[in-house]
């Protein structure tokens, strides 16, 4: 370890991660002096991992796929959207040697939608495609802001419905399959949180389902329009975005909560942005 604080993302595959890079335009702008490492860590070496980064004067730790919910059990402490998502992708530091574990996923959803993109959720008819963990870390902040109405869709119904029932006790919100959304009320904002987008799939969604003016967004991200947002343009939606900038907000909060500053994140956006050749 330098004498600089250590940080790091752990997680596999890692190689790709633009963490690193985030964290590293974030302490230039805020000028701390710190280090962001990228670490392929597996499951089965995730405890062994997390010990001797902390022991060797680490301050925090971001955890990704496939190991989220290991260190969700693995915190001694976490914060209430981290208890309710029932993952954790921030562990922090704290005064007295407990690790704190945080979800700043929904919060990254949020800020991108509503702070980058002036998408209002108060409201609106939302639906979410997906019932794994991204899904789940998302369900709370966006019924936390009002929107008329919640569905979440899913291939294998049962993860849905279960989500939804747990959740419901935050506001209007079903699960379903694919086939009971057939001809339902077309929906104001579709997040798309499976990892179709990953191999370039697409969830069997009937045309008809985004409203006039709706948005698409999609959770995952790449060098070039996902197939859920090539299907947000080919269904004349007034955004179709990805989520690049949920990536960098959700990093901004973990720094937030290591440095205790905030950076601005509407530059390193812009950078990941130009890089990727998107205006
Ligand atoms: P996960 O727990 O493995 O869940 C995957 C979900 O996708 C499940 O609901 C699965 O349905 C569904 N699915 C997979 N392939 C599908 C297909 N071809 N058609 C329809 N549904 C399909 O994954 P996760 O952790 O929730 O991640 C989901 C996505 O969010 C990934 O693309 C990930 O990269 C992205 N993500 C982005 C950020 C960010 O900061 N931008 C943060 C977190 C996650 P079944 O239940 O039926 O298998």
């Amino acid at each position: 370890m330098t004498d600089k604080d250590c940080y790091a993302v752990f997680g596999y595959p890692i190689k790709h991660s633009k963490s690193p890079q985030i964290h590293r335009l974030f302490a230039e702008q805020t000028q701390q002096l710190l280090e962001y490492t990228a670490q392929e860590v597996l499951a089965e070496r995730f405890k062994d991992s997390v010990n001797v980064f902390f022991s060797q004067g680490g301050k925090g730790l971001n955890c990704t796929l496939p190991l989220k919910e290991l260190a969700w059990a693995f915190a001694d402490r976490r914060t209430e959207r981290a208890e309710l998502s029932k993952a954790v992708n921030t562990l922090a530091l704290q005064g007295d040697g407990s690790l704190l574990g945080d979800n700043t996923d929904g919060c990254g959803l949020i800020a991108d939608l509503t702070g980058n993109h002036g998408i209002s959720l108060e409201g609106a008819r939302i639906l979410i495609l997906g019932a794994g963990g991204a899904s789940r870390g998302i369900i709370a902040p966006i019924l936390g802001h009002s929107p008329n109405h919640l569905t979440i869709v899913n291939r294998t119904p049962e993860k849905a419905i279960a989500l939804a029932t747990e959740f419901s006790i935050l506001g209007d919100v079903e699960g379903c399959s694919f086939a009971d959304i057939q001809g339902q009320q077309p929906f104001d904002l579709i997040i798309n949180a499976t990892s179709a987008s990953l191999t370039d799939e697409m969830p069997p969604l009937a045309d008809d389902l985004l409203a006039a003016e709706g948005v698409c967004y999609d959770l995952a991200y790449g060098n070039k329009p996902t197939s859920f947002v090539r299907w947000g343009a080919a269904h004349n939606a007034r955004k179709s975005l990805d989520g690049l900038g949920m990536l960098v907000e959700q990093a901004a909060e973990a720094f937030f909560l290591w440095r205790s500053i905030r950076p601005q994140t509407k530059p390193v956006i812009a950078v990941l942005n130009a890089e990727r050749g998107f205006s």
